[in-house]
């Protein structure tokens, strides 16, 4: 190994978007090793395998389930989802036979680290490197001593029923009877949340509807909340009819964020079929969608999460030009290792080094995270040897460089103490 390659392995990540659940929703959820496997199921999805089947209510036995796995795994093993559970299970469990026998004791280890509470701190802290972790989890009620919370901002602009206005209200405890009540309700909600450590917001929209925002006037989504407030009878609105107030709360969910100082992360591009349950339309997921917002909101802090891909050529253009977009590579590694060291390069090539943000394992448990940040270390090294190798960096440089996108500018942007 080179001395880079070794001076970025040391190096301690802030890790900036993850999926991670606290212990005790792990120890409820029973996590075994069918339910680790997270993006590889997307993968045995796309290869013909029945939705669900390894997860919860299965009607399967442990056996039966072994036996599932490993005719799908001989499908996808090629690919890096698969790779990661490999390489997380030989590294963390010494899992070396992959047979039903094999697969059934590695479950058996898996549910013991379910029921252990240092594993988390064993698997992040010093066997990944990682000193933080931001995640996603949907409550502010995080071991800070590990994690940051994020959360999806989506429920309070993702309105189609009365439903939905119910549970803002119950959320803010307000009485909602006019949009300008709702509004109210909704600052109210993310000034708590910030005041409760909520690190960043976070909008997931690109899974369910067009990235692209109008904006209305505040009439005419008015019109449309009167309307959904008063829809008890008929259950709601279409997602079209809607979309006007959607846009609307879009752009407030957004001010009320810069005006907490509050960093907005962003989903844009490829969406992941374990989440959306469908193959979901990617044209919807275009960053370039995004041009309005980032033009109106100079003092926005967006996070363009996972380059964009597949639209990452656009997404350079956009990061390099707009000073409010910064380029984020999580999720990008294990969607293709080859896509995301061509990406860095070109993002090394093309936007100030200030505005990336080098990893976000986006998974849902630890095990993913400690095989991502390995793979995600080697790109990292293998790009900055051959910029190194073309003059482009000194040896120091080069290190500097993976450790502000590793660590010092999450430190930076999102004003963490660690
Ligand atoms: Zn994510």
């Amino acid at each position: 190994m080179n001395n880079l390659q070794e001076a970025i392995n040391n190096i301690r990540i802030i890790d900036g978007h993850e999926h991670i659940d606290m212990y005790e929703v792990r120890k409820e959820r029973n996590i075994d090793f069918f339910k680790l496997i997270h993006y590889l199921e997307s993968d045995m999805i796309s290869a013909g395998m029945k939705r669900d089947i390894l997860y919860g209510k299965s009607p399967l036995s442990d056996k039966e389930k072994a036996e599932h796995f490993l005719k799908y795994w001989d499908k996808t093993k090629n690919t890096t989802y698969a790779l990661m559970i490999k390489d997380a299970m030989e590294g963390l469990y010494n899992m070396e036979d992959w047979s039903v026998k094999g697969l059934l004791a590695l479950n058996e280890k898996v549910k013991a680290k379910t029921n252990d509470r240092s594993w988390f701190k064993e698997v992040l802290n010093d066997k990944s490197g990682i000193d933080l972790a931001f995640t996603l989890v949907q409550t502010t009620d995080v071991d800070f001593s590990l994690f940051r919370p994020i959360l999806f901002l989506d429920f309070m602009f993702r309105l189609r029923g009365p439903a939905d206005i119910e549970f803002i209200k119950k959320k803010s405890k307000m009485a909602i009877h006019s949009l300008k009540d709702y509004q109210a309700a909704v600052r109210v909600i993310i000034d708590n949340l910030v005041k409760d450590g909520m690190t960043a917001s976070k909008l997931g929209h690109a899974y369910w509807r067009t990235l692209y925002s109008q904006k209305p006037t505040y009439h005419e989504a008015e019109q449309v909340f009167n309307r959904l407030k008063s829809g008890f009878i008929n259950g709601g609105l279409s997602q079209q009819e809607a979309m006007t107030l959607q846009n609307f709360l879009i752009h407030y969910v957004i001010q009320c964020s810069i005006s907490n100082d509050l960093p907005i992360q962003i989903h844009t591009g490829h969406q992941e079929t374990s989440v959306s349950r469908n193959g979901n339309i990617i044209t919807n997921s275009k960053v370039t969608n995004l041009i309005p917002i980032l033009a109106e909101y100079p003092d926005g802090k967006f996070v363009l999460l996972h380059n964009g891909i597949p639209y990452h050529q656009e997404y350079l253009s956009i990061v390099k030009n707009f000073t409010n977009a910064y380029a984020d590579f999580t999720w990008s590694y294990i969607i293709s290792p080859t896509l995301a060291k061509q990406l860095l390069h070109q993002t090394i090539e093309m936007v100030p080094m200030s505005k990336i943000f080098g990893f976000g394992g986006d998974y849902n448990s630890v095990e993913g995270t400690y095989a991502h940040q390995k793979l995600a270390r080697k790109i990292v090294g293998e790009v900055l040897t051959e910029k190194t190798e073309a003059n482009i960096f000194s040896e120091q440089e080069a290190i500097t460089f993976a450790k502000r996108i590793f660590r010092d500018n999450l430190i930076d942007f999102y004003k963490i103490e660690v």
